[in-house]
């Protein structure tokens, strides 16, 4: 088998050069894929979830490994029929797999965080061979991620040969974690950080996580900060309204480094006001207490 060397080179920041998927005025007669498929590289893949199957179009990724293809979040539809995607999985896989043969091959199947629009496909994966869809309960995710009480010691998952950092990310989601792939450089926040709306649930908990962030991005080469969602419209901090299934002025799903020392300075803005704050490129709701 061929062995792909995952840390022969410093990571690039490729372009984004996709137009995602984003809606259309009418639902009923959207044409698009139910989900779409960019391929970031040979062994990187963006899913997008068709708005009109669910308003919140989250973004999924797959990454291959030598030994394991990690599938992180399965979106915000149950319905194989409506949001195929175990099919689309496999489709993925049969073709990486052709190209980068191998006798065995597993999937490991992981959420950012256990919201509903993250979470809704896992049942596809049931008693697929080979495969172990991680649970979503903070314990159990932060186990499996090796992730101990010191939240500033990072935590792993190893798809052979290529080894993501995983660092708890708890404020939007006590049980949300962003993860870290050395060989693309892209850092994965989930709902913690994208260009929309940053529901805020424990505040000082989220000032914590994305100090933890910077503090990492510090020690590290970070391409694109790449979340879950796009709700911004290209108008600096200007939101599409929640539930809109069409969106045609989508700014790009890449965030920055930059973009993550923007939310620290906001935080320290906001202070104790309660609410809804919105900055260039995201919003930041504060829905605790
Ligand atoms: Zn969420
Ligand atoms: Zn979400």
């Amino acid at each position: 088998m061929d062995w792909l060397d995952f840390t022969a080179d410093e990571p690039v920041a490729r372009p984004l050069d996709v137009r995602w998927i984003h809606g259309s005025p009418s639902a009923k007669h959207n044409t698009d894929p139910d989900i779409q498929v960019y391929r970031y590289d040979p062994h990187t893949v963006i899913l997008r979830q068709n708005m009109a199957i669910d308003y919140e179009g989250p973004f999924m990724f797959l990454l291959f490994g030598n030994t394991h293809a990690l599938l992180v979040d399965t979106g915000a539809t149950e319905s194989a029929e409506y949001f195929p995607l175990r099919r689309v999985v496999d489709e993925l896989i049969e073709q990486w797999l052709a190209e980068h043969p191998r006798d065995r091959y597993s999937l490991l199947v992981v959420h950012t965080h256990p919201h509903g629009d993250h979470i809704a496909g896992d049942a596809q994966f049931a008693g697929r061979p080979d495969t172990r869809v991680v649970g979503i309960e903070r314990d159990e995710v932060r186990a499996f991620f090796g992730l101990g009480d010191d939240l500033g010691k990072a935590g792993l998952v190893d798809l052979g040969g290529r080894v993501l950092d995983c660092l708890a990310s708890p404020g939007h989601h006590e049980a949300a974690v962003t993860l870290y792939d050395p060989s693309t450089g892209i850092l994965l926040t989930g709902d913690t950080v994208y260009p929309g709306r940053l529901y805020v649930e424990d505040w000082p908990a989220f000032r914590d996580t994305i100090d933890r962030l910077i503090g990492f991005a510090a020690t590290r080469p970070v391409t694109h900060v790449l979340g879950c969602h796009i709700e911004m419209t290209a108008e600096p901090g200007v939101d599409y309204p929640i539930r809109y299934t069409y969106q045609p002025d989508e700014p790009p799903l890449e965030l920055t480094v930059g973009d993550l020392l923007a939310i620290s300075l906001a935080i320290d803005e906001i202070g104790d006001r309660p609410g809804r704050h919105a900055y260039p490129n995201f919003v930041i709701c504060r829905v605790d207490g």
